[in-house]
C-alpha cells in the first residue's frame, strides 16, 4: 500500500469536533490532516447548544463573532409541565455569571462555519472527504493509517506523527483502541429532531424542557439569529407561568424534539415541523 499523504496529526472525523481539533493545532503551529468519511460536508443536523467552556474555545480561535452571526445567546432553561405550564428557570451563559454566552445554533451550520474557517487558514487540501478510516497502526516514529477511498474503492495509507479519533458516538477508532468495551448501550430514548420557523413561543432566549407525566420530554429552542433577525416583533405565541398567565416570548424560534414512538413524529409533522430524516423512521441516539 502505497503512502498517498502525511502530516504532523491526522484527524479521523471532520464533524463539530474535530475541524475545531484542527483549527486549534493549527493555531499552536501544528499542521493537521482530516479525514473524513462522507464525500462532502452538508449541513446537517438541527439544534446544538454550545455551553460555555465550548463557546471561550471558539472565542479564543476568533470565531465569536462568527457564531453570534449564527446561532442565539441562551439566557435560561425553563422547565415546564405537560401543559406548558413553567415549573422553575435556571439562568445559563452570562445570565448565570459565566464570562461566555451559552450558544444555541444549527449544527449543520455550525459544522459549515468551522470547515470554512478551516479552509481559509490550512488550506483546502487539509480536509479530505470520502475518505473512510478502517485502521492504524503504530510505528516507530509515529502512526500509519489505513483507510479507503470511498469514490473508487481504493486502499489509502496516511502516515502522521499522532492520530486523534474525531469520529463520532460509534467511533471506529474507539473500537479499535478498546475491543472489549463493545457497542454503545442505548436507554431506550427516541429522540426525534425537527426545525420550523414561526413566531417565538418562549420568553426570551428560553431553552424549554417540558415533560409530561409519561416520561415524555420536549425540548425547544431558537437556532438561528437569521429568523429572529426576520421576526423582530414575533410573539404571539407563548408558554403560561405558573399563575397561568401568558409569557411574553422573545423573536423568531426553533423546534426540537424527543418522545418515544412514532405517535410523537406524527404529531410534530401535524404542527408542520420539518422533521430531520425520513418520515416514520427511528433514530436511536
Ligand atoms: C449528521 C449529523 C447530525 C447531527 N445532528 C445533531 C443535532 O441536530 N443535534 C445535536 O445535539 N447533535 C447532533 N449530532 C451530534 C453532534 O454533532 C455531536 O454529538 C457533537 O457535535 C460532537 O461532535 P463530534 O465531532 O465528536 O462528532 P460528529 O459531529 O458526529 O462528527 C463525527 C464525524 O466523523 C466522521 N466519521 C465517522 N467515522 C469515520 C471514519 N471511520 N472515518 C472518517 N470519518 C468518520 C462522520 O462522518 C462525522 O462527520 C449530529 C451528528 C451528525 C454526524
Amino acid at each position: 500500500m502505497a503512502t498517498t499523504h502525511s502530516a504532523d496529526v491526522i484527524i479521523v472525523g471532520g464533524g463539530i469536533g474535530g475541524l475545531t481539533a484542527a483549527l486549534s493545532l493549527h493555531a499552536a503551529g501544528i499542521e493537521p490532516l482530516v479525514l473524513e468519511s462522507a464525500r462532502e460536508v452538508r449541513p446537517l443536523g438541527v439544534g446544538i447548544n454550545l455551553q460555555p467552556a465550548a463557546v471561550r474555545e471558539l472565542d479564543e480561535l476568533g470565531l465569536l463573532d462568527d457564531l453570534a452571526a449564527l446561532g442565539v445567546p441562551a439566557v435560561e432553561h425553563a422547565f415546564a409541565d405537560g401543559r406548558g405550564r413553567t415549573l422553575f428557570g435556571e439562568a445559563r451563559g452570562t445570565a448565570a455569571g459565566y464570562h461566555w454566552p451559552q450558544f444555541s445554533v444549527h449544527r449543520g451550520e455550525l459544522q459549515m462555519m468551522l470547515l470554512d474557517a478551516v479552509v481559509k487558514r490550512l488550506g483546502p487540501e487539509a480536509v479530505r472527504t470520502g475518505v473512510q478510516v478502517e485502521d492504524f497502526e503504530e510505528t516507530a516514529d509515529g502512526v500509519r493509517v489505513h483507510a479507503v477511498d470511498r469514490s473508487t474503492g481504493g486502499r489509502l495509507g496516511f502516515s502522521a506523527e499522532a492520530l486523534v479519533g474525531a469520529d463520532g458516538i460509534h467511533s471506529t477508532l474507539r473500537a479499535l483502541l478498546h475491543p472489549d468495551q463493545g457497542p454503545l448501550q442505548w436507554n431506550g430514548v427516541t429522540m426525534w429532531r425537527g426545525v420550523t420557523e414561526e413566531d417565538a413561543f418562549a420568553p426570551g432566549n428560553a431553552v424549554v424542557i417540558a415533560a409530561d407525566d409519561k416520561n415524555t420530554q420536549f425540548v425547544a429552542y431558537q437556532i438561528s439569529r437569521a429568523a429572529l433577525d426576520r421576526r423582530p416583533h414575533a410573539g404571539q405565541l407563548g408558554l403560561s407561568g405558573a399563575d397561568g398567565r401568558a409569557r411574553r416570548p422573545g423573536g423568531g424560534r426553533q423546534l426540537e424534539r424527543s418522545g418515544h414512538d412514532r405517535g410523537s413524529a406524527a404529531a410534530l409533522r401535524g404542527v408542520g415541523v420539518r422533521l430531520d430524516g425520513p418520515a416514520g423512521s427511528v433514530r436511536p441516539q
